[in-house]
């Protein structure tokens, strides 16, 4: 009807907007992204920084959580570098994390940790099962205990068990930590822990995002593109076409991310 259509639109500007094409008029954070184009075992062959930067520009992306694309083995350092170059560089639109390998003694990931903290990266991203590392291993509680001590975030691919992400809240409380990607059984965590943060990507199914936010708390569910592999509209189409309020929207879209930059010392 002539007359829903015209209130659906009064009430949703979003799904409008993205319908035809525009930017959504709203100031977009995003909690999930890689830098560094070509890589060993993951080549982005239109990654260029500086491309992805003006689309940022295009569609209204203020600032996102960027880390190294790839898995890494033993080039993490060069791979770093160009996280590091890219954020002194674009300063309002990436803040950056740093990837170390697993399966390094304790003592060089935590010296790689430190290079990059000094570099002005503000956490950590880690990728445990790509690495052939444990998922829970102690390269990982070391790495936590680092990002409480700074007032870090950590962003890893999967928490393992939620024993084990538990454990980690607990013990390193005073970093910030994200599950990378959407992981409905960690609601109670979620909804437990005010350091603990929810990424919607990748894939999201027609069911999984009304779920989240049946089930977590409003203020942590935080869009994440996965930029530079993925086109944004892959992430944001789920979300802005959802059926969800509004108001959840702008939350999973903009605030809630913002306030994860708030609280690692980045104003944005
Ligand atoms: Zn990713």
């Amino acid at each position: 009807m002539l007359w829903l259509s015209l209130k659906e639109r009064e009430v949703d500007p979003l799904k409008e907007r993205f319908l035809q094409g525009k930017p959504l008029g709203l100031p977009l954070y995003d909690i999930h992204g890689h830098l560094g184009g070509f890589s060993r075992d993951y080549p982005v062959f239109s990654g260029r920084v500086e491309q992805l930067v003006a689309e940022m520009d295009r569609l209204g992306v203020k600032r996102c959580l960027v880390f190294p694309i790839g898995i890494y083995g033993a080039e993490f350092q060069f791979q770093n570098d160009k996280v590091i170059q890219a954020c002194q560089k674009y300063r309002q639109h990436f803040s950056g994390l740093a990837l170390v390998n697993l399966n390094y003694p304790e003592k060089e990931i935590i010296k790689e940790l430190e290079r990059c903290r000094q570099a002005g990266l503000v956490g950590a991203k880690l990728i445990a099962a790509y690495q052939g590392a444990p998922a829970e291993g102690p390269g990982i509680e070391a790495v936590c205990e680092y990002a409480s001590h700074h007032r870090w975030v950590v962003l890893n691919h999967g928490w393992g068990s939620l024993e084990f992400l538990k454990k980690i809240l607990e013990t390193y409380r005073q970093a910030q930590y994200v599950c990378g990607h959407l992981w409905l059984a960690a609601a109670s965590l979620v909804n437990k822990y005010d350091h603990l943060w929810m990424c919607t990507c990748a894939f999201l199914s027609p069911e999984s995002l009304p779920e989240a936010v049946r089930t977590m708390r409003a203020d942590r569910l935080c869009w994440g593109s996965d930029l530079s592999d993925l086109h944004w509209g892959f992430t944001l189409g789920p979300i802005v076409l959802s059926s969800l309020p509004l108001k959840v929207k702008k939350r999973i879209l903009s605030s809630n991310t913002r306030e994860l930059f708030r609280k690692i010392g980045v104003e944005s």
